[in-house]
């Protein structure tokens, strides 16, 4: 999100703040906190098509309302980071062992972000280095797996992530892909299941962590399988990283041999991370001898997987773990949970059903087909998007729906939260949400009629609850 903040906050105090009807002033006359915004002069002069769709973005961003579990707001420290000349330079490899010339200034970013990162994670190692979430889990199949070996992770359809070996994945085309699911009735992984499989598929790598998951992960009951099997363990927590660092979910730093995640979903700049606790000296072959696994997994990253580290990226990961040392981000995720509790709390008693009955993280999964007969996860997805509210359409376990139809959605609270929601507003999300979908009218799995009356006066009450918390 890179936009011009000042402007943004301008606007938004001109603007239709007079227009929500007797609540909220003083959240409405909050004054805007945060460092100066960065200019955007030079690309407004260069490129005007590319400023005005930022522009556009963050307008967008402001007016209507965000509910996606993936997503989550940076700092603007986090951003300058990121715009910064750092991005200039290019090197190869890792700390103490460049190929390029000129590396005493990112070497010690580099060395912070590592720094911070084994500091927030309570972690023996750290590598900043991964792109993005799916190259760190490749990373790490670089290094512990062969072409053909086993990996058992959680099916696609049953809340897993694509890089898990979804059949789409260029993990499926390399690993030999057994999924695990969720139990049918209940919607929670079954561990004694997962272990009858393991020991009857006998994996190399079982991946624990989800995208689509909203209970607690046994991370210490999944070290015990992969120890029946002898595979390693690696532990996935985009979703959750937050929670983790916060205290508020088991960490699996000691548990898994591997821990990744992405570091966007938290919070951070893009990226991915790979952490690693009391195994990181482990001894693995590599070739005719054996390394700590630390050591292998960094040649795995580069020259393995990676080319040259985006080191304002890392800078700006180091920006953002130091961020997340705060007592500040640490009551932020406890926000996030408690407003996810409330906002479930709020829609079951709407008439909703709910996935598990509610959630321990920042997630909610609805089955909308529950809600009103026609009602398709797309359609969803649609009309929300058409009023102002921001979701996405989500495969649930078992679902007879297609993955562009699928029955439910998914709701995060992340960036809600960050805008200053509480508790209380989680009610008003939640008459929304209600609003729209009792009003829509299903005319296929995939087509809706909604007034277009209806579809204004909602716009303008999203407008307006999202501008009661501008963005800082
Ligand atoms: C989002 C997610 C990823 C992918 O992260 P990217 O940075 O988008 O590649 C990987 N694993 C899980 C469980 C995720 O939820």
């Amino acid at each position: 999100m890179v936009l011009d903040r000042k402007a943004r906050i301008q606007r938004t105090r001109q603007g239709p703040v007079s227009t929500v009807r007797g609540k909220g002033k003083a959240e409405a006359l909050r004054p805007a906190s945060g460092s100066p915004p960065p200019t955007h002069d030079p690309l407004r002069a260069n490129d005007p098509v590319i400023y005005d769709l930022v522009e556009k973005e963050g307008r967008r961003q402001q007016d209507t309302l965000q509910l996606i579990a993936a997503e989550n707001r940076c700092s603007p420290a986090v951003l300058a980071a990121l715009g910064s000349v750092v991005q200039d330079k290019t090197t190869e490899g890792f700390v103490g062992q460049r190929y390029h010339g000129g590396c005493e200034v990112v070497d010690r970013i580099e060395t912070l972000a590592v720094e911070r990162a084994k500091q927030t994670f309570r972690a023996q190692y750290a590598n900043v280095q991964p792109h993005c979430g799916t190259t760190a889990n490749h990373i790490v199949f670089n290094a512990v797996l062969h072409p053909g070996d086993r990996i058992l992770s959680l099916g696609l359809d049953q809340g897993g992530h694509v890089s898990h070996g979804a059949q789409v994945s260029a993990t499926h085309a390399v690993y030999d892909i057994a999924q695990y699911g969720v139990n049918r009735q209940t919607f929670l992984l079954d561990y004694e299941a997962i272990e009858a499989q393991a020991v009857k598929c006998q994996p190399q790598l079982i991946i624990c962590g989800a995208t689509a998951y909203s209970r607690t992960l046994d991370f210490a009951r999944f070290r015990r399988i992969a120890e029946r099997v002898d595979a390693y363990l690696l532990a996935d927590i985009s979703h959750i990283a937050g929670l983790v660092i916060a205290g508020l979910h088991p960490s699996p730093i000691n548990e898994a041999h591997f821990t990744t995640t992405s570091t966007y979903k938290s919070g951070g700049p893009r990226g991915g991370l790979i952490l690693m606790g009391r195994d990181h000296n482990r001894p693995i072959r590599a070739g005719k001898t054996h390394r700590p696994l630390w050591d292998h997994l960094n040649k795995t990253t580069f020259p393995g997987v990676q080319g040259t580290p985006q080191l304002n990226n890392i800078a700006a990961k180091a920006v953002f773990f130091l961020e997340t040392l705060t007592a500040a981000y640490k009551s932020r995720q406890l926000a996030i949970r408690e407003n996810a509790g409330a906002l479930a709390g709020c829609l079951i008693d709407r008439g909703f059903e709910v996935l598990t009955g509610g959630t321990d993280n920042h997630m909610i999964l609805l089955d909308v087909t529950q809600f009103s007969p026609g009602l398709t996860g797309v359609v969803a997805q649609r009309c929300l998007e058409a009023c102002g509210i921001i979701v996405n359409m989500n495969r649930l376990p078992y679902d007879r729906k297609g993955q562009s139809v699928t029955s439910g959605i998914r709701l995060g609270t992340p960036i809600v939260t960050h805008s200053g929601m509480q508790m209380a507003h989680m009610a008003e999300i939640a008459d929304l949400l209600h609003s729209v979908l009792t009003q829509v009218k299903p005319v296929s799995d995939t087509s809706f009629h909604l007034d277009d009356r209806f579809i204004q006066t909602t716009r303008d009450a999203v407008c307006g609850l999202c501008r009661r918390f501008p963005i800082v």
